[in-house]
């Protein structure tokens, strides 16, 4: 469904990632693991078409990112959440909610409030559908991003660490809706450094560093070998559970 060919990205004299290659298929959850500034954003920001590669491509579903003509459609196909998502502030929730099928895909306004109710009911948030974004926690406005997100009805979402500004209490409530979404076959490349969520929740985990690709694995290969005798990935796991 994703195909990143042998892409160079740079900031300036700084490259970031080279000569990278990954392929995400059709199904699962793959959880991304690295060290800070090494790639994981850039990844993710390639995909989505939010940053232009210096060479390779990217596909997604059959369209490349290098024609600027795909580039609205891509970015329906991966919904992106970010760690702090901003929520228009002068519409309620169910507006927010509603914009974009309405006017990106010309839903119907009544199958568009139809489905966001219950995507909110799916979230948790049934009761907030009227708030504006000032009026929501944290954590509750995370859960907002990812059913506006969906409302799309996206081919993958990408979620960028976005439990890392929430307290450990809205970031649990976050990550239950995403254990949810993936029991419910929601296909998911996440960035995070909740580790033992990511253990609980993802088929294959994709660990980089300095923009290279340390390892590619199955869970169960990541969490019972590579995390102990890939020398690279024990030195960073030790790090984080500090
Ligand atoms: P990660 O998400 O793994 O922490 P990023 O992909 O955000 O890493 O960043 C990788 C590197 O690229 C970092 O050194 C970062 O400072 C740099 N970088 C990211 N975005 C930009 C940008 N827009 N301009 C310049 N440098 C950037
Ligand atoms: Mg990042």
């Amino acid at each position: 469904m994703i195909e990143v060919k042998n892409i160079t990205k740079s900031f300036g004299d700084l490259t970031v990632l080279k000569n990278f290659n990954i392929n995400f298929d059709e199904k699962g959850v793959t959880v991304i693991l690295g060290p800070s500034g090494t790639g994981k954003s850039t990844l993710l920001r390639c995909i989505n078409g939010l940053e232009t590669i210096d060479s390779g491509d990217i596909i997604v579903d059959g369209l490349s990112v290098l024609d600027k003509r795909n580039l609205r459609q891509i970015r329906l196909k991966c919904g992106m959440v970010f760690q702090s998502t901003i929520l228009f502030p002068h519409l309620t929730v169910l507006e927010n909610l509603i914009l974009s099928p309405v006017k990106l895909l010309k839903m119907k306004k009544s199958d568009a409030t139809e489905r966001a109710r219950a995507l909110l009911a799916k979230v948790g948030l049934t009761t907030k559908e009227k708030s504006m974004h000032n009026e929501l926690s944290g954590g509750e406005q995370q859960r907002i991003a990812i059913a506006r997100a969906l409302m799309m009805n996206p081919s993958a979402l990408l979620l960028d660490e976005i439990t890392s500004a929430l307290d450990p209490e809205m970031s649990a409530e976050v990550l239950r809706l995403l254990e949810k979404l993936a029991a419910d076959g929601v296909v998911m490349l996440i960035v995070t450094h909740e580790l033992s969520f990511a253990q609980r929740v993802s088929q294959r985990v994709i660990f980089l560093e300095s923009g290279s690709l340390v390892a590619d694995a199955q869970n169960n290969d990541f969490f019972n070998n590579l995390k102990y005798n890939n020398e690279r990935i024990a030195r960073f796991m030790q790090h984080i559970m500090q």
